[in-house]
């Protein structure tokens, strides 16, 4: 899922996302509940209506910006408060104003509010922080069943939208056993491993992922949040997760970082100054069909916008790519096991 932090996905237009075949994308609580705000968004029909997306759209709760606001949030059992990073002014997010807005946004799946404890946390630090999210991932399902029907459109029963649970618990495989299980007990419509990908090695993500996966059901989507490089989601994607988030294929575009099938591909090098080959020449993505590295190199020095829109196009496509492939793959397998 491409990330639209800000309701959109750093410069790539919504009609380009729709023909590199993006199914879904991200929109970020925290950030449109502060500016332009979920009560605007709600008046004007929701998060879809508003950024001109008539395709599936997922909020995160504001729990990881709001945590990583560091000096500027406190915390509650309650809830967090904290100030905008925009004008300092004072906020609180509790689990059911987190829906809340979510609700007033749209999104097809809401996220529940959770702690993302950080790494490392010790022990007594991990179970505390567990506790916290699983509280607060009841109190948001509660909210989230009783007032989903307040979408910004009519829908009587608001059942087409779906709320997760995030299986929390730092680095330790038993605190996230325990989360899963009590998530499952809570019912709901999908689950995510969250804290992942929070400075820790890469082993230990992995192990994370795998010990929490099986433990949760098969039948409904099963997603880490804030994965990953293009060989880790295409790992995971094969153990059986159906969704994964990262801003790194547009972040690391702007900064002129390319993905591509030769590995990564740092276009401010000088070896590309006059390099007329594509960015990668196994992508059919519209940036790779028609430009050159050395075209992307330029506008990249020249410092001009257009850049981090191609270099975002192809890193998306490269991305998707990856989905579509392993998609492809799976369908195969599970065509050839039934016999058809
Ligand atoms: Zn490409």
């Amino acid at each position: 899922m491409p990330v639209g932090t800000q309701g959109t996905v750093k410069a790539v237009p919504q009609d380009t996302l729709e023909a590199l075949g993006a199914q879904i994308i991200l929109g970020n609580t925290y950030h449109l509940y502060l500016r332009p705000g979920h009560e605007a968004i709600r008046r004007m029909g929701g998060l879809h209506k508003f950024i001109s997306w008539p395709h599936a759209l997922l909020t995160d709760s504001g729990g990881f910006q709001v945590f990583s606001l560091n000096e500027l949030r406190k915390v509650s059992d309650d809830g967090v408060r904290f100030r905008s990073h925009l004008d300092g002014s004072s906020h609180s997010f509790t689990p059911e104003h987190s829906v809340e807005v979510q609700i007033a946004l749209g999104a097809d799946i809401s996220m529940a509010f959770d702690e993302c404890t950080e790494y490392p946390a010790d022990r007594p630090r991990a179970e505390e922080s567990l506790r916290l999210t699983m509280a607060w991932a009841r109190r948001s399902l509660d909210y989230f069943r009783a007032h989903r029907h307040l979408v910004p459109w009519s829908d009587p029963k608001g059942c087409c939208m779906q709320c997760f649970g995030i299986v929390q618990g730092g680095m330790y495989t038993d605190l996230r056993r325990q989360c899963a299980e009590r998530l499952v007990e809570m019912d709901f419509d999908g689950y995510a491993i969250g804290g992942l990908s929070v400075g820790e090695p890469r082993e230990l993500t992995l192990d994370m992922i795998a010990e929490t996966l099986p433990l949760l059901p098969k039948d409904k989507p099963r997603y880490v949040m804030g994965v990953g490089y293009p060989d880790e989601i295409e790992q995971y994607a094969r153990m059986g997760v159906d969704m994964m988030d990262c801003v790194l294929p547009t972040r690391a575009a702007r900064h002129g970082l390319l993905f591509t099938s030769e590995g990564r591909l740092n276009i401010k090098n000088k070896q590309y100054a006059e390099d007329q080959g594509p960015p990668d020449p196994l992508c059919d993505c519209p940036v790779c069909r028609r430009y050159s590295r050395a075209y992307l190199r330029h506008l990249m020095q020249a410092g001009e916008a257009l850049s981090g829109t191609l270099n975002s196009i192809h890193n998306l496509a490269f991305y998707l790519g990856i989905m579509k492939r392993v998609r492809a793959s799976l369908h195969e397998t599970s065509h050839s096991a039934t016999g058809n």
